[in-house]
């Protein structure tokens, strides 16, 4: 094979994520332009990653998963990010989903409990020139007091309830998307606005996450 062939490929399989993406929903432009900015082989290492462009969830380390792209798109979406925005991520994992967030928000803080995780999620956001994201090891069910409140969060793992002290700290007119639910069940995405008169929820689509955990993880 040639290089030809291969940049063609690559451009092929691009234009495939980009059309699946559409057709499962993920309309705004704005998360189009930057799921097309964006390229999700780097976050994904080993036997997997040449279906880096298949709108499929795929293994990552530490026995966690890099989410499917268009759940990304549709959570992305949902929050209705301006580029003003200070955004919260709990579920580093990859570092894919806070990737795309980075080119929406002025700045992302995410948190992992895997240090691993964290630390290749880091390399790859060096790599990529993604100067406005910060990640952090730590039980994300707590938040990050120090740099609330937060004008977007999401939680990439799922709850049984929406943790408490996210909810506190999301800033009147904020919104949070999250996955609730047993972890072995359906879980569904509810999307949580804040408004003077108090929390507003509505649920969109099921989906399946792996549970958000207590404490910090053992890396593997
Ligand atoms: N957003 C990721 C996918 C997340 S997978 C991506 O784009 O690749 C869910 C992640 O949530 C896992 O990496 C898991 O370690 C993390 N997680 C689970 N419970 C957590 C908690 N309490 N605090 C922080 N991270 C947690």
């Amino acid at each position: 094979m040639t290089d030809m062939d291969d940049d063609d490929s690559i451009a092929q399989r691009k234009m495939q994520f980009l059309y699946a993406l559409r057709s499962k929903g993920v309309t705004n432009n704005a998360v189009l332009g930057a799921m097309e900015a964006v390229d999700r082989g780097p976050f994904i290492r080993g036997l997997f990653a040449e279906r880096a462009y298949e709108d499929m969830p795929l293994p990552i380390a530490c026995g966690q998963t890099i989410s499917q792209p268009s759940v990304v798109g549709l959570m992305t979406q949902a929050l209705e990010i301006s580029p003003r925005d200070k955004v919260l991520e709990i579920g580093t994992g990859s570092g894919y989903q806070a990737a795309i967030l980075s080119k929406l928000a002025r700045r992302v803080y995410t948190i992992d409990r895997h240090r691993r995780l964290v630390q290749e999620a880091r390399v790859v956001f060096d790599a990529l020139d993604l100067t406005n994201i910060t990640a952090l090891t730590a039980d994300g069910s707590f938040g990050l007091p120090e740099q609330a409140p937060f004008d977007r969060i999401i939680v990439t793992a799922a709850a049984e309830d929406p943790p408490g002290p996210l909810l506190a700290q999301l800033k009147e007119g904020g919104i949070m998307v999250v996955p609730v639910g047993q972890s072995d069940a359906v879980q569904h995405l509810i999307r949580v606005r804040k408004t003077a008169d108090g929390l507003e929820y509505d649920e969109m689509r099921a989906v399946r996450f792996v549970p958000l955990l207590e404490g910090l993880g053992k890396d593997t």
